[in-house]
């Protein structure tokens, strides 16, 4: 039996056709499936929606923190924004994006980073799912009004007029109408699963960029670093990993201010983001700080080619655009580590940032190489 088998509609009209026609179910096509009991048992399904509805009703914008929010305050997983939010409804006030973020971060938020996480693959997997339900349910929907399409031509044909067959005429053509608005209504619904499925994407973009430089942030680093030393270790390669922190950087927004701090912190990102490439990446870990990964180069070999780009931006003399100002030299210290050297991808940060910090020790505008056993793993705990 296909989709297109005109028997089908006789078995329970569309409830039949979709599954949904009790015992007869069974002769269905086992390619359609039943979205009202799928999305009846799916309780995850059910915390899409609410989330859905609760963004809605209060005309917030889906993004992560609102994302974040709302499945806090439904699940109660976060009694403080359950708390905040219940005062604030019960005092008629809205519930904004701008008083959000001042409530919480005036209660302190925490890391929501392994939450939002969870909850980004919750709903991916939740819009994935009811996209192809959707889907599969509006081609058959199409397909049920083709072949009832074809009855209803049928029947105009009968050369009778008897009551009987004027009455099937007209519901016929009543299923008609009738299936082409569910039609509608499906390619609506993925329309906007479409749409929430882009956010999510955005979402899940804009949670691991930083604005500031548009690097990766530290939490796509982390990510990063996680799946390059296990590729690294796979396949025998070397990895190193280098803490890079801009030499007396608090000067420049002491002096110009901290528009000009910005603008040179984005300058210094694009330098270092002009050696990343598939084997090596660059991150901003926080502040001015950057971190770096050299997947299969040896430590000389990483050194030499991050300690060319900071030759290179030691060079030019910088001009406060705004003020036209000379700003100067802008530098950069660093430090390196061989991240098997060191044991485990922990204890190489580690020593990075004690390379990096010998570096400023040694005068600053230079890098330094991690020495073997520079981090101790019973220091890990401190
Ligand atoms: P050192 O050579 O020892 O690293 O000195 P430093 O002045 O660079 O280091 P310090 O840690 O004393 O100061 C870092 C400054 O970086 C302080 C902070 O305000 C500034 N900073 C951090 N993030 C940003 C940012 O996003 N924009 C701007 N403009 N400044 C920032
Ligand atoms: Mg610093
Ligand atoms: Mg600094």
């Amino acid at each position: 039996m296909t989709a297109q088998d005109p028997s089908l509609h006789r078995r329970g009209g569309l409830l039949g056709w979709f599954g949904l026609g009790g015992r007869d179910d069974e002769t269905a096509p086992s390619a359609i499936p039943n979205p009202v009991a799928e999305r009846r048992q799916s309780v995850r399904d059910r915390h899409l929606d609410e989330i859905g509805a609760f963004l809605s009703y209060h005309q917030l914008e889906v993004n992560a923190q609102t994302l974040v929010i709302a499945s806090n305050y439904l699940t109660g997983n976060d009694p403080q924004v359950v708390r905040l939010i219940d005062r604030r409804v019960q005092a008629r006030e809205p519930v904004t994006l701008d008083w959000l973020e001042d409530a919480l971060s005036e209660e302190g938020m925490g890391d929501e980073a392994e939450l939002l996480e969870r909850l980004m693959e919750r709903l991916e997997q939740g819009v994935e799912e009811f996209g192809k339900t959707s889907r599969a349910a509006r081609e058959a929907t199409s397909a049920y009004h083709s072949e009832l399409s074809k009855e209803a031509g049928k029947l105009d044909a009968v050369p009778s007029t008897g009551a009987v067959i004027t009455e099937l005429a007209s519901i016929t053509k009543a299923m008609l109408k009738r299936t082409l608005e569910i039609e509608k209504a499906m390619q609506r619904s993925e329309e906007q699963t479409r749409t929430l499925k882009g956010k999510l994407e955005e979402t899940r973009r804009s949670a691991e960029e930083d604005h500031l430089t548009g690097l990766p942030n530290r939490r796509a680093f982390e990510a990063r670093y996680e799946a390059e030393y296990r590729a690294a270790r796979a396949a025998a390669e070397p990895l190193c990993v280098a803490f890079c922190d801009i030499d007396h950087f608090k000067r420049v927004n002491d002096t110009h201010g901290h528009d000009a701090g910005d603008r040179v912190l984005k300058l210094v990102a694009e330098n270092l983001a002009r050696i990343s490439d598939e084997r090596c990446h660059v991150a901003r870990h926080g502040g001015e700080e950057f971190v770096v990964l050299f997947r299969d180069l040896t430590v000389s070999e990483a050194f030499d080619k991050l300690d060319r780009l900071r030759a290179a931006l030691a060079e030019r003399r910088l001009v406060n655009r705004a003020t036209d100002l000379p700003i100067g030299q802008v530098t950069f210290s660093a430090g390196i580590a061989d991240v098997f050297a060191c044991g485990d991808r922990r204890l190489a940060l580690r020593a990075a940032d004690a390379a990096l910090y010998r570096a400023k020790i040694d005068g600053r505008n230079r890098i330094c190489v991690a020495e073997p056993g520079e981090v101790k793993p019973s220091q890990l705990a401190a």
